[in-house]
């Protein structure tokens, strides 16, 4: 599509979902000859705005904002906001695509769609933090609305910036309505929200791990990030008695080979969240580990991988060098992070693999039951949420199964998830005619 040529991101997305979704379309004449896919690929909107604010020097500062309005066949418009610094239409118009399809997957009414600024959190006072928030919402406010886009976090958003641009909406709107998720539990969040992600990748993976009559159970985990998924599915790992071995951030990993334990976690969660440090300072309290600067982690001996930072950061010579080492399962908590050719040696080894709109559904679908939540004005229990989350993902396990097992029983994820997500959007295009 001569269109898009300049946007790498978006056309590898794109790609990965025609190589599955072409031949069924050809074999299925519901679908054929429609132009569903072409039509799919184009955003209903993509909106782009200045976004000024000023620094604790005094000075005025410029960046981009955006928001990708994707695909609203299934419900209105929902994915996170993004903020850093490699923010582009390509990254976004990707990460928008993908929201299509795993948004169907989750079986609740939400469209796709995603944004964010080329912004940098880092190094940023909480009070410039609340300033861009501030001034990006006092442009993002008139084209949301909870029947209309419903943004929440993504990478450098999270519940403090949730917070800082939901007030600001609250006070242009005069409204109180659920307009973004990923809220705090005293202003409309949801429990589970924030650990949902994470604990989806690895519920995800606890399923693929079961059709082999497999479990979590003492093995050996390496998980990419250190951010909110990351974190969670660490979380999840170690409840279901697995061994973590390695956490990173973008300037490395480190490698704890007695295992980062819950105590060590919450220490990466206060080095992460509170004091926002850099991963590397976990071997000043735990001198045993190391810290690897400017490599990814998967060189690192493993049953299980999670990458869980960001989009292709883990390519085809780590995807062979982890399955050399005796990987059998790979479950995506981030966007993308596999590239085409690592898929293919997943593929060709036919380990357990599953890619990010799968297997890290379960964020959006804990958002959908967030806005389910503030529509009925009342907040469900934990476990209740919990619950739903477990039951949602074994759903898109489902899904999987049902649309990508092959004759010999091998399970293609990758297919399975496209064609599922697909049906859902391209019946609900159909059934509203060409508009
Ligand atoms: P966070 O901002 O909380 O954490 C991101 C983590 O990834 C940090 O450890 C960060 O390191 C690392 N990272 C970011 N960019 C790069 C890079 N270019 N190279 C190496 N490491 C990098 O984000 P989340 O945990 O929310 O998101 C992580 C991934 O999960 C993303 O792909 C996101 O799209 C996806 N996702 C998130 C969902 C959610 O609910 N939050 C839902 C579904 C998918 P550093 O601090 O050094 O930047």
């Amino acid at each position: 599509n001569k269109r898009n040529n300049h946007e790498p991101e978006f056309l590898q997305a794109v790609e990965e979902v025609a190589e599955s979704i072409i031949p069924f379309i050809v074999n299925n004449k519901n679908y054929y000859g429609k132009n569903i896919l072409l039509r799919m690929v184009e955003p209903e909107r993509l909106i782009s705005f200045r976004v000024c604010w000023m620094d604790d020097q005094g000075e005025i500062q410029v960046n981009r904002g955006y928001r990708v309005q994707m695909n609203s066949a299934i419900g209105p418009y929902k994915g996170g906001l993004r903020f850093h610094p490699t923010v582009n239409a390509s990254i976004l118009k990707f990460l928008a695509f993908e929201q299509v399809f795993k948004n169907a997957l989750t079986t609740l009414p939400m469209g796709g769609g995603k944004g964010g600024s080329d912004f940098d959190p880092k190094g940023k006072s909480d009070d410039e933090i609340m300033r861009f928030c501030h001034a990006f919402m006092t442009e993002l406010f008139r084209h949301i609305g909870s029947n209309t886009d419903v943004p929440a976090g993504d990478i450098g958003v999270g519940t403090r910036e949730v917070g800082y641009l939901f007030g600001m909406y609250k006070k242009l709107r005069n409204e109180f309505t659920g307009v973004l998720t990923g809220k705090g539990i005293s202003w409309g969040g949801s429990l589970i929200r924030p650990e949902a992600t994470g604990y989806g990748t690895v519920y995800f993976a606890e399923k693929m791990l079961e059709t082999k009559g497999d479990s979590f159970n003492n093995k050996t985990v390496v998980v990419s990030g250190s951010g909110n998924v990351a974190q969670y599915a660490v979380e999840k790992a170690l409840e279901l008695g697995a061994k973590v071995l390695t956490m990173s951030d973008s300037s490395g990993y480190i490698i704890d080979s007695n295992g980062i334990d819950s105590e060590k976690l919450a220490h990466v969660m206060e080095l992460k969240n509170v004091k926002r440090a850099r991963i590397s300072e976990y071997i000043e309290k735990y001198p045993n580990a190391e810290f690897v600067k400017g490599k990814t982690p998967w060189g690192v001996t493993c049953d299980i991988a999670l990458p869980c930072a960001t989009q292709n950061e883990l390519d085809q010579a780590d995807a062979e060098t982890l399955i050399k080492n005796g990987c059998i399962c790979v479950s995506e908590g981030a966007n993308m992070p596999s590239t085409r050719g690592a898929m293919g040696a997943f593929h060709k080894a036919k380990i357990l693999y599953a890619p990010g709109k799968a297997s890290n559904a379960g964020g959006v679908a804990t958002s959908g039951l967030e806005m389910t939540q503030n529509s009925l004005r009342l907040s469900w229990t934990r476990e209740e949420v919990d619950n739903k989350l477990k039951e949602i993902m074994c759903n898109i396990h489902d899904s999987c199964i049902k649309y990508g097992k092959e004759e010999d029983g091998y399970i293609d994820y990758v297919k399975g998830a496209n064609i599922a997500g697909f049906v859902k959007v391209a019946d609900a295009m159909l059934a509203q005619g060409v508009v």
